[in-house]
């Protein structure tokens, strides 16, 4: 299998090449040429595996330049019952009849973003080793990202990882999660500043060419192809779990900000699973629902994007998405790099009345958004009627999933962090604290290793010239 940039400019390659790669070259993200078909037999042999089959199976038709050996080997030391908290991995609740959680937060950040970010951590290891080459993660976050990578590339041979984020401005929790972290690989910096300060100076050190190829800087963002063809696999994991036969319709309401989380959902119904719908669920900020229900793609500035209560779908535009325009455009380069055109000099492109947009029918995809106020609701409504306790982005998820809910089509809602990460959400809706999950009881007590530095890339990058791999 081979990897194309949506914008037609780059050479295809294979897996491995692309795995330790961002952007193409050309500015646009990696696809495969084609999507794997799994015809009735393929998916009727799916059912009944393990998590780890089932990611073994899916991956290998993906990563097939990876020894189906090496990588079973590293499949098997990520989806494991001591990382994940159970056998099932992504344990499924009923909350009643045709209404499911699937929870996807189970991973040691308590985010969904574990499950790709963990087996990365093991692929990226294995590549480097392999290419005997070395890696400087250096990434900006504001809370969940930046946690999920460090945990996943802790203690790895061969990559250091530089995590800038805003001082005192996460939660406790949130600080404490990444901060108590002793491994002398990860170098936690706390930039006096916002998370757009945070993000202005990665983006400056990603922008100087000659020191990010003097000092191997990658990054573990949303748009890695691994990380999406990882989240793939829960998809065919829920929907076993709530059927009994492979013809039956499933739909998936997901929390969406960089649609990389949803956008595997598209990956697995062009794969053959019998997918309904997927809906979008986003909240204030909302421009995946503008674009659904009009049509229009318009990018959010800065100052435009709201600090909400479910920080982590706090975007202004969303990364992943240029993948999914692909394929609304029949996968031609040349239609795709005109609208990204469009988009960099106008910030916004409009789809509505044309061929392309009528293809979103065809894509199963719906949308919808919630506010904080929906959320305090939702999560009020689902601890008092099914004594589930829920974080708000999987609020959100849920509200806008049972807008689009259908009468004898199971509907899966994706619970993507624990309600432990945002206490005082909860507290404000229930009028009590989140129970911490076993492990993290005295997480805020615990020793910290942090430096505290300016919003200043070059005193950064000096931090990084004499700590790099
Ligand atoms: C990252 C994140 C999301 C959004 O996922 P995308 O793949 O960016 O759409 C939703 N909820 C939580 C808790 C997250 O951490």
């Amino acid at each position: 299998m081979l990897y194309a940039s949506t914008r037609g400019g780059a050479k295809p390659q294979p897996f491995t090449d692309i795995l330790l790669e961002g952007l193409a070259p050309d500015g646009g993200l990696f696809l495969p040429q084609e999507f794997p078909r799994l015809g009735a037999a393929g998916l009727a042999a799916m059912r009944g595996m393990s998590y780890a089959q089932l990611a073994f199976a899916i991956l290998s038709k993906f990563a097939d330049d990876v020894p189906p050996g090496d990588l079973k080997r590293l499949v098997d030391a990520t989806y494991t019952k001591e990382i994940f908290g159970s056998e099932d991995i992504t344990p499924l609740k009923k909350l009643e009849q045709g209404l499911y959680l699937l929870g996807l937060a189970n991973g040691p950040s308590l985010a969904f973003k574990d499950i790709a970010l963990q087996l990365l951590g093991n692929l990226f290891e294995y590549a480097l080793e392999k290419h005997a080459r070395r890696l400087n993660v250096v990434g900006a976050t504001s809370g969940d990202t930046g946690s999920s990578a460090e945990y996943a590339l802790r203690g790895k041979k061969n990559v250091q990882v530089f995590m800038l984020s805003p001082y005192g401005r996460m939660s406790a929790f949130q600080a404490a999660q990444m901060y108590s972290l002793q491994d002398a690989n990860i170098f936690n910096i706390a930039v006096r500043g916002v998370f757009d300060d945070c993000q202005d100076i990665v983006k400056a050190i990603s922008g100087d060419f000659a020191f990010k190829a003097r000092h191997r800087i990658g990054a573990v963002n949303s748009i890695n192809w691994a990380r999406v063809a990882a989240q793939v696999v829960y998809y065919f994991t829920g929907y076993f779990a709530v059927t009994k036969s492979n013809g039956d319709p499933v739909s998936f309401a997901v929390p969406s900000g960089n649609f990389g989380n949803i956008y595997a959902g598209h990956v697995a119904r062009s794969m053959g699973l019998p997918v309904r719908k997927l809906i979008v669920a986003t909240n204030e900020n909302d421009v995946l629902d503008e674009f659904f229900r009009t049509g229009r793609y318009r990018v959010r500035g800065a100052a435009e994007v709201k600090a909400t209560s479910s920080p982590s779908m706090d975007i202004s535009k969303s990364s992943n998405f240029e993948r999914y325009a692909y394929d609304l455009v029949g996968r031609d380069p040349k239609i795709l790099k005109a609208l990204w055109t469009l988009l960099e000099r106008e910030g916004a492109f409009d789809l509505a009345g044309t061929e392309y947009f009528r293809g979103v029918a065809g894509t199963g995809f719906v949308s919808g958004s919630s506010t904080h106020a929906d959320r305090l609701t939702t999560i009020r409504r689902v601890w008092k009627d099914y004594g589930v306790m829920i974080d708000p982005h999987t609020a959100d998820g849920i509200k806008v999933g049972l807008e689009h809910r259908e009468q004898g089509v199971p509907l899966v809602c994706m619970e993507t962090a624990q309600p432990a990460k945002f206490a005082e959400t909860i507290r404000e809706a229930l009028g009590r604290d989140p129970a911490r999950p076993a492990g993290f009881e005295d997480l805020e007590k615990l020793p910290q290793r942090v430096e505290v530095m300016g919003a200043d890339a070059a005193t950064i990058k000096r931090h990084i010239e004499r700590h790099a791999a």
